[in-house]
């Protein structure tokens, strides 16, 4: 049997699809056949413009996640741009570093609300529309702080350890209605999101130091990993957590 990457006729939501490693997997998705609904609180001009060059079919939908008012209207949204969703990429997260014995309750909340609690209850929404089809792909953004404690990022490590615990409950109580839920765990990419990090001279020169790969990755390396879960290729693959680091965790 041919592996089946093909992602024509399927339609996805992709959160923070504006840049970075969202805007990445947008375009991978579109190239593989798939209509792609980018969500969030910038332009998404950008991202439209790539998928055109690639052939694909965009649309967006303006969204704050960091509450779940929304959630609701992005799935109408995507049900009346492509007519259903079949993918979910829960990509749009925030990260705010400080000591743990100063961190705040307000950069806490934060990053729990949009990281995990938005994550969860749009998966919720879209599984509404996917079980009574019997079919659907769901992938969560993970990270290495999915695996390792990290430091002064107290929230986002609660967030994203959180996140892969979700993958697997989500994967448990809905692989039996066809809907695959998996995770990718990005090493150290070259994003807004690892700015602050890149700019540390000390802090940078560790981390590449501790890469195999040698080098910083660059969100298009992502978007394969994207690609083959939201596929046909993945119909086995449940509850995963896919790490696409360099080589970090292995050593
Ligand atoms: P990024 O460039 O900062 O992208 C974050 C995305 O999330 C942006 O599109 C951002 O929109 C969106 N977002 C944040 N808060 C939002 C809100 N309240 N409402 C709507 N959208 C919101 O960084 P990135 O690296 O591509 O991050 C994407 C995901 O990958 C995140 O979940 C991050 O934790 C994860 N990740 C990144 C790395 C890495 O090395 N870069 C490693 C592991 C995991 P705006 O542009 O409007 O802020």
């Amino acid at each position: 049997m041919k592996p089946n990457f093909d992602l024509s006729g399927r339609t996805a939501i992709v959160t923070g699809a504006n840049t970075g490693i969202g805007q990445a997997i947008a375009v991978a998705l579109a190239s593989a056949g798939a209509a792609v609904l980018g969500v969030g609180r910038s332009s998404m001009a950008e991202t439209e413009e790539q998928i055109a060059d690639a052939g694909g079919r965009f649309a967006s939908f303006s969204a704050d996640l960091s509450t779940i008012e929304p959630v609701d209207a992005i799935v109408d949204a995507a049900v009346a741009a492509f007519g259903s969703v079949d993918i979910l990429v829960n990509n749009a997260g925030i990260i705010r570093r400080a000591d743990a014995i100063d961190f705040t309750e307000a950069d806490w909340d934060a990053v729990m609300d949009v990281n995990l609690k938005t994550a969860f209850f749009l998966s919720q929404a879209v599984a509404k529309r996917m079980i009574p089809n019997g079919r659907g792909k769901i992938i969560n953004i993970a990270s290495m702080l999915s695996f390792q404690g990290g430091i002064r990022i107290p929230s986002y490590t609660a967030s994203k350890s959180g996140l892969a615990g979700l993958t697997r409950l989500l994967a448990c109580e809905w692989a039996g209605r066809g809907i695959n839920v998996n995770a990718i765990a990005p090493g150290y990419f070259i994003t807004n999101n690892t700015t602050a990090l890149r700019e540390d001279a000390k802090r940078s020169s560790d981390i590449l130091a501790r890469i195999p790969a040698g080098r910083w990755g660059d969100p298009q390396e992502l978007g394969g990993a994207a690609v083959f879960l939201a596929s046909d290729a993945a119909a086995y693959v449940h509850g995963t957590i896919l790490p696409v680091d360099g080589g970090w965790l292995a050593r």
